[in-house]
Order: structure tokens, then C-alpha cells, then sequence
């Protein structure tokens, strides 16, 4: 799609954004791209030695090292370089008063209802017992599936992405429903809010799609108290974060039938160590947290879209809520 890119504000001279995400290896990649959107900006990895504390105006990180962004003293603007923004929070002596803005682009939205289209699908078409056999060297033509239609689909987060996935479950033919924390309207979904819809919503699920953030109210969500009321046989894509899951509740309930099938994006312990059981589940088809990983060049227009405003005083989008933690 045809983009057309503002003008973006000047920005001072000196002024430096500091990089840590991907590597030195993709730091070139970064230049060449700030280089084209905010020629003024002065880009710098992150341990590049030359670097003016002083100077540092912005930083685009994921999983910071603690303490650093405390030391610089002119610091406007932390952009995470990933959706969720729990890979800075971790630090403790993160600096008070600086606006977290999320990495949020339409690639991302893009890229996400991708994914879970693609693993809702894999999961009315039965595609991990269809892998089971395929290893076995079964001709499973009994493994025939189930439409798309007759299909209750329940996304977990109804946000950037939670929204953009549940439109296009609609459009793949499913049946869906949404939770989120407050109400509101959205064509073709039907809407459930609060803690106090969500038994609700959970008795009228085929799949559960996590896609919430990580807050108090929702670490541990995915658990037995959760998997055991929702229809049985009913399957799970877990794209949120790692830490949403009880992953021995997982296990219990894929083994004991309750739950048919899971797609697990995310985890507690990245990377998956290569003999953790949920790897070698028969009903688990893992990914390694690649379920909507955006694109360098899209990233660095988001942030140059972000500067920019911040630049004109214009407000900021997707910045970060402590006070509702997400
Ligand atoms: P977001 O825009 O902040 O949306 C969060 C949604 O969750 C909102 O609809 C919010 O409700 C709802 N919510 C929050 N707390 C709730 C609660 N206690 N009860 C009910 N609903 C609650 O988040 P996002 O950008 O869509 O990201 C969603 C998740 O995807 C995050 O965990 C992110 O880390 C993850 N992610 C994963 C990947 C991957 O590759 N696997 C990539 C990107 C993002 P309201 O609308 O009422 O506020």
C-alpha cells in the first residue's frame, strides 16, 4: 500500500536517538532508514562508545539494560520497539516522567490477524492431529474438520491488535466474540466487557484467542479455572504474552481432553529451551514468538510519525497508561 510520508519538524542539532533492538547488526538498518525519514536525527547503537549522554533526546529499545536510561538527563520519549512495553517496566530505576510510547503500526495489525487466521484455521481443519499422523504415517481421512461458520471464535483483548483480529475472523467466515474491559461496538463482533461478562463469554467459545496485555488483572488468566469453563474440546492460540499462561494447566488440560488443540506463540522463558514439554506436546503447535514481528522500515516510520508529533507538541499515540497498566 502507497504511503505517503509528512514532512517531519526539524529536529536540533545533536539531537540523538539511541538504539538498542536488534543488534549491531541491524543498526545499519535503522540508519539507512532514519537517514531517509529524520535526516537531521543522530542515530546511535547502543553501547556506541561516542555517544553524548547529553544529547540523548529519545530512545527505541526492547529489554533495555536496568539502569541505563536513567542516565540521560535530557531524555524526552522511550519508544519500545515491540507492542508490549513489560521489557522496560522490568527496570527499576526506569526515569519517572517520560512518556512509553508502544510499537504499533498497521503492519502489525496486519501481520497479527495473519497469524491467528491462519491458526484458527489450522485448528477447525485439525492440522496438529493431521501432523500427529502424517509423522505416524496414518491416512487420517477421518480428520475431516469442521467449518469455519459453525465456528465460536472469542478474542481475549479487544485493542490495536484484538480489534483488527477479530474483523478479519469475521471476514474468514467465523462466528466472534470479543472481551474487553469496557464496552463498546464493533460491526459483526459480539461484544462482551468486564469481569463480570466473561463466564459468558468463555461458555460460548469454540476457540480462545489471548490477545490482552500484561497487567496484574491479567497474568495467569489462561489457567484451570478458565480452561474448565469453556466448552469441552474447545482449542487455544496464545499470542498475548508468556506470562498469561499457566502452562501446566495447559498440559493437564490438552491431555485430559478438556482442551483439543493449542497454537503458543508466547512464553514465560524465551527462547523455548528446545526440551520443554509444551514443544513436544502432540497437541501444541509452538511458534517462536514470531506471530506479528514487524518489518525494520515499518517501525522506523512509526517512530518518525511518533518524533514528529512530539516535535509540533501534537498529542502522542499508543503511549503507555501506568494508572490502567497497559
Ligand atoms: P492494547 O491495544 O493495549 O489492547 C488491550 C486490550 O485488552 C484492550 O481492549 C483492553 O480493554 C483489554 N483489557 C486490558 N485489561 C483487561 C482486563 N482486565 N479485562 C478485560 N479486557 C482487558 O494491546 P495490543 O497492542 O492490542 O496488544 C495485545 C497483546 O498482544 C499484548 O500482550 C502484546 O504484548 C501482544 N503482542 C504479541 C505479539 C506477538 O508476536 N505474539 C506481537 C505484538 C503484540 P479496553 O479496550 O476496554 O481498554
Amino acid at each position: 500500500m502507497y504511503r505517503r510520508e509528512a514532512p517531519s519538524p526539524e529536529v536540533m542539532q545533536g539531537d540523538t536517538l539511541l538504539i538498542k533492538s536488534g543488534g549491531a547488526a541491524a543498526l545499519t538498518e535503522w540508519q539507512h532508514h532514519f537517514a531517509r525519514l529524520m535526516p537531521g536525527l543522530r542515530v546511535y547503537g547502543w553501547d556506541d562508545p561516542f555517544v553524548d549522554a547529553r544529547n540523548v533526546k529519545y530512545a527505541l529499545v526492547y529489554q533495555p539494560d536496568h539502569g541505563r536510561l536513567a542516565h540521560y538527563p535530557r531524555l524526552r520519549l522511550i519508544l519500545s520497539a515491540a507492542a508490549g512495553v513489560d521489557h522496560i517496566l522490568a527496570d527499576p530505576t526506569l526515569p519517572t516522567g517520560v512518556p512509553i510510547v508502544r510499537m504499533v503500526t498497521e503492519e502489525t495489525r496486519e501481520r497479527m490477524s495473519d497469524f491467528v487466521a491462519f491458526a484458527a484455521l489450522a485448528i477447525v481443519r485439525d492440522i496438529p492431529a493431521l501432523i500427529t499422523a502424517q509423522r505416524d504415517g496414518r491416512w487420517a481421512n477421518d480428520l475431516t474438520g469442521r467449518l469455519a461458520h459453525d465456528t465460536r471464535v472469542s478474542v481475549l483483548g479487544l485493542g490495536e491488535l484484538g480489534s483488527a483480529v477479530a474483523t478479519r475472523l469475521r471476514a474468514n467466515g467465523f462466528q466472534v466474540n470479543g472481551w474487553a474491559r469496557t464496552p463498546r461496538l464493533l460491526t459483526g463482533v459480539n461484544v462482551f466487557a468486564g469481569e463480570a461478562q466473561l463466564d459468558a463469554l468463555l461458555a460460548e467459545t469454540d476457540i480462545l484467542v489471548n490477545l490482552l496485555p500484561d497487567t496484574h488483572a491479567t497474568r495467569g488468566i489462561l489457567g484451570r479455572k478458565l480452561f474448565a469453563q469453556l466448552p469441552a474440546g474447545a482449542s487455544l492460540i496464545q499470542v498475548g504474552r508468556g506470562v498469561h499462561l499457566d502452562r501446566q494447566a495447559l498440559l493437564d488440560a490438552l491431555d485430559s481432553g478438556r482442551l483439543r488443540s493449542a497454537v503458543v506463540d508466547v512464553f514465560d522463558v524465551e527462547p523455548l529451551p528446545p526440551d520443554d514439554a509444551l514443544r513436544r506436546h502432540p497437541k501444541i503447535l509452538v511458534t517462536p514468538h514470531i506471530a506479528s514481528t514487524v518489518s525494520y522500515a515499518a517501525r522506523a516510520r512509526q517512530v518518525a510519525d511518533v518524533l514528529g508529533a512530539h516535535l509540533r507538541g501534537a498529542p502522542l499515540p499508543f503511549v503507555y497508561d501506568a494508572a490502567r497498566g497497559y
